[in-house]
């Protein structure tokens, strides 16, 4: 029977626990251990009304490699799911080494002294996973995650090749702050202040950060001013599909939104330097994050939508020419808090982080090796999405984007 070990608990884990939980027979038994213990019985405790499931809750620091690793041992799980921060895959990757078990995550590391998030930290433990007959899977989450999936769909159903990519995500939901942010803060200003880079004619262009947008009108969510940003998902794309001429990522953000982030950059707000205040040194954007609301406590007030999709352009695979599909999923903020008690973004990544989970601990994603979510193949997961919560649709554009 197979057991599996999630860290972290803030909105994702909290979906990801109550999804495995509501498919126990895939997840007979789930543990879950966070730096702080409440916020893990917290889930238990809604887990338990919700579903009668039990989940097992313990304390961990994961950036420490033997306590994790005792940890790991004592409950003796076949999967670690990290849902903690970006900043401690390498340390749990290390702990999955140590004590033989597979591991999944749905971000890539960030060292926490540079906003810089690429795949190579990672893509280098590669040969000892491999050596130790282990899976590690990268980007099981929405962006990255659903998002790599719906290319490979589309690249294994619709396209030969890929020409061109776009990839729109836009929240649609409204929770009635000034100014807070859907998931962990400190990541997310991270993401939104570091330059655009998109993939074009076989290398990474960079473009200052915010400042090329578009209005593009959202089904269920109506007109939004679109950025263009950097996502991680474009450097293992790229890899993966590497016939693309163009790959991009834009994201939706309100007026408000820039105003607010506008400001606090130009005061100093956002960075990750230390600065001596009182004589103790403090990191501004650490600081912000603790006056900003909690994303977790955002859910009971968001309302809207969440519309988050792809738009390929390339040579159809039954020989008719140049075809244009967007493949896309809408998730309701309300409902997503209904079910699970959290808004849509942590929603949006906690099922495909359980969907992940299951596809490995079923053995219907297997390999020796560090994996990104594009090798695997993206039927059973796309099979999943329809009937867990996220369904999705395909359709045919009349031609190219033209933005
Ligand atoms: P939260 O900040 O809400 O939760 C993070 C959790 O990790 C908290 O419970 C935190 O503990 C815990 N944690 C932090 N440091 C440690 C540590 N050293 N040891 C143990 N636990 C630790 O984040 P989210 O739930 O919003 O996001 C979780 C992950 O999902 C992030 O990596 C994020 O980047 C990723 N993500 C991916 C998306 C995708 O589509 N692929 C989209 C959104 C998020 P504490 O409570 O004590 O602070």
């Amino acid at each position: 029977m197979s057991k599996v070990l999630v860290i972290g608990a803030g909105g994702v884990s909290s979906v990801a626990v109550h999804k495995m939980a509501m498919n126990a027979g895939i997840f007979p038994e789930i543990h879950l251990a966070s730096r702080t213990k409440s916020k893990c019985d917290a889930i238990a405790q809604s887990v338990k009304e919700r579903t009668g499931e039990t989940v097992a809750t313990y304390a961990i620091d994961a950036e420490d490699v033997p306590a994790l690793s005792a940890l790991i041992r004592q409950i003796g799980p076949s999967l670690v799911v990290n849902l903690a921060l970006p900043y401690q895959d390498l340390t749990i990757m290390d702990a999955c080494l140590e004590t033989g078990v597979d591991y999944l995550d749905t971000a890539n590391y960030e060292p926490k002294e540079e906003a810089k998030f690429e795949y190579k930290w990672q893509w280098a433990y590669h040969d000892r996973f491999k050596e130790a007959g282990l899976m590690a899977l990268l980007g099981s989450g929405f962006d990255p995650g659903v998002t790599s999936v719906f290319t490979m769909w589309l690249k294994k159903h619709k396209l030969k090749t890929i020409r061109t990519l776009d990839i729109l995500d836009c929240n649609g939901g409204d929770h009635g702050q000034a100014f807070a942010t859907n998931f962990n803060p400190e990541i997310n200003i991270r993401e939104v202040t570091a330059p655009a880079r998109h993939w074009e004619n076989g290398q990474f262009v960079e473009t200052p950060a915010m400042s090329n947008k578009v209005e593009f009108d959202f089904e269920g969510v109506g007109p939004k001013n679109m950025y263009l940003m950097y996502h991680e998902e474009l450097e293992s794309l790229a890899k993966f599909v590497p016939e693309m001429e163009r790959a991009r990522f834009w994201m939706t953000f309100g007026d408000e939104y820039i105003k607010h982030l506008t400001v606090l950059q130009n005061v100093g707000m956002t960075r990750i330097d230390p600065v001596i205040y009182e004589g103790k040194e403090i990191i501004p954007l650490q600081f912000l994050k603790a006056v900003l609301p909690e994303p977790a406590s955002l859910g009971s007030t968001t309302k809207g939508k969440t519309n988050i999709g792809c738009i390929a352009t390339g040579e159809a695979l039954d020989g008719s020419g140049e075809k244009t599909f967007y493949i896309k999923n809408i998730c309701d903020h309300e409902d997503a808090f209904a079910e699970t008690g959290n808004q849509a973004v942590s929603y949006t990544t906690g099922v495909p982080a359980m969907i992940g989970s299951a596809l490995m601990v079923q053995g219907i994603w297997k390999g020796d090796g560090v994996f990104n979510i594009e090798q695997l193949n993206p039927d059973p997961f796309m099979e999943m999405l329809n009937q867990h919560g996220l369904p999705w649709t395909v359709e045919e554009l009349s031609g190219p984007v033209e933005f």
